[in-house]
């Protein structure tokens, strides 16, 4: 690895505790750990697996400087909850997953309730319900994290069940590491006697001959013991083009639920739900800014709420608008997520309702027009941090109880109109994707 990535990730750890089954090792924030988990626990295990020639659990603990360092910096409102206080549940010892991928931390929407009540009733009856259940949707959409759900559900219900969790590439390396240390009869085993099998990120296996052979058996014979499969992908089953036929066939068989862009609603409550189990005293207004700021995926909102808030107890400054537009703004600047432009919104909103641009900026009234223009002033409301007088400047210099009347009678008609509801659905989906228009 770079020398910058060792100093910055492998550097600050300190191991402190060393048991046959479990390595503790210190690190300096509670942040550290969740990227380090992400991008480079998977090379440490690896190491830790040559070196020892077995597998302990890896835990972390914060270190104790950097808890004095954080009440400080927060003052009095961090003291009222200390994150720190709890050490993190562990994973159940049958299984190979993350247990901060629960369903108790997962915020159900719009946006991805469907993909979450299925997760549910499979993990309360696998195997039976919907087999196999196929999640699908863009990155950072919660789809690993449903997974881990699942399993942890059933692997804490019925310890003695045999649940497994892997990335369709770990899934390839191993196979190939198998034939080439001649253990494929072993490997087979392994996931042939699984009761939940999670294989993650299925895209990768297509057009992966071998690999894909052997994983549609594994699929097959778990199938018809009638034990659990839960995929998933970026993508569609039909999508899978260069998947075997007879893979997607089956994956089509099963459920196939999808996740969305999550809706502001729920971009907040994540990022109230992580603040709080942080720790992290975060006013409503920061939330709220964030949360219309950074739009296309989870991922990004969490990176932004570490950020923020690393900056804060490091400068030993309390979280306000002012620091929070301060620490996002290259940021935000740069995210493919980021907040939309009025243009932007008011062309994507004139192509959803086949009008032109110009008369959303214009004095005609047709009920058409109108009804786009009130669409496009709430999307602007709802996507940008616009007030109301400037949301009213853009489109040809309107009054700002007009945009007003806008909001609310675009309010009332959400509560009736199941298109409406729908093509904002499509408008909010097509801005994330950056407003080119290109989303299936
Ligand atoms: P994907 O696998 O779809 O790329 P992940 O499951 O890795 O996305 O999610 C990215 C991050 O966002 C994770 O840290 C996850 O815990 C978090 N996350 C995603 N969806 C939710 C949700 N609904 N509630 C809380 N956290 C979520
Ligand atoms: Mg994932």
């Amino acid at each position: 690895m770079t020398e910058q990535r060792f100093t910055t990730w492998f550097r600050p750890i300190v191991p402190r505790e060393f048991e046959e089954d479990r390595v503790v090792l210190e690190v300096p924030n509670p942040f550290f750990v969740d990227w380090f988990e992400e991008h480079n626990l998977p090379l440490l295990r690896q190491a830790i697996r040559e070196s020892l020639g077995w597998e302990p659990a890896v835990d972390f603990a914060v270190k104790e400087d950097y808890k004095e360092l954080f009440r400080k910096g927060l003052g009095r409102q961090a003291a009222v909850q200390s994150p720190f206080a709890t050490p993190a549940r562990a994973a159940p010892a049958n299984s190979n997953l993350n247990p901060r991928f629960s369903f108790d931390n997962f915020v159900v929407g719009r946006s991805n309730e469907l993909a979450h009540a299925a997760c549910q009733a499979v993990a309360k009856d696998p195997g039976h319900v919907y087999n196999p259940l196929f999640i699908y949707g863009g990155v950072g959409l919660g789809k690993t994290h449903l997974m881990h759900a699942v399993g942890l559900a059933i692997a804490t219900g019925s310890p003695s069940a045999k649940v497994h969790y892997v990335g369709s590439e770990t899934f390839m390396n191993e196979m190939i590491e198998a034939i080439r240390a001649g253990t494929t009869m072993e490997f087979r085993d392994h996931y042939r006697s699984l009761d939940l099998l999670l294989i993650d990120d299925i895209q990768f296996l297509s057009g992966r001959g071998r690999t894909e052979e052997e994983f549609f058996h594994t699929f097959n014979s778990l199938y018809d013991a009638s034990k659990q499969v839960v995929v998933s992908c970026d993508r569609p089953p039909s999508d899978l083009v260069t998947l075997e036929e007879r893979l997607t066939s089956r994956f089509q068989c099963g459920l196939v639920a999808d996740i969305h862009p999550p809706d502001l609603e729920t971009r907040v409550a994540i990022l109230r739900q992580r603040s709080a189990r942080d720790g992290l005293s975060i006013p409503d207004r920061v939330i709220f800014l964030l949360a219309e700021q950074i739009r296309a995926n989870i991922r990004e909102l969490e990176g932004a709420l570490i950020r923020l808030s690393a900056l804060a107890s490091l400068t030993g400054s309390a979280i306000t608008e002012e620091l929070a537009r301060d620490a996002l703004r290259d940021y935000m600047k740069n995210l493919p997520g980021a907040a939309p432009d009025v243009t932007t919104i008011q062309r994507v909103v004139s192509k959803c309702f086949d009008v032109t641009v110009e008369s959303l900026r214009g004095k005609r009234r047709t009920s058409q027009v109108a009804l786009a223009r009130q669409v496009a002033m709430y999307t602007t409301k709802q996507l940008t941090g616009l007030t109301l007088v400037e949301i009213g400047k853009r489109f040809g210099n309107r009054d700002h109880s007009t945009v007003i009347h806008a909001l609310n009678r675009v309010g009332e008609e959400l509560k009736r109109s199941e298109s409406l509801r729908a093509t904002l659905t499509r408008i909010e989906e097509e801005l994330a994707a950056g407003g080119i228009g290109q989303r299936k």
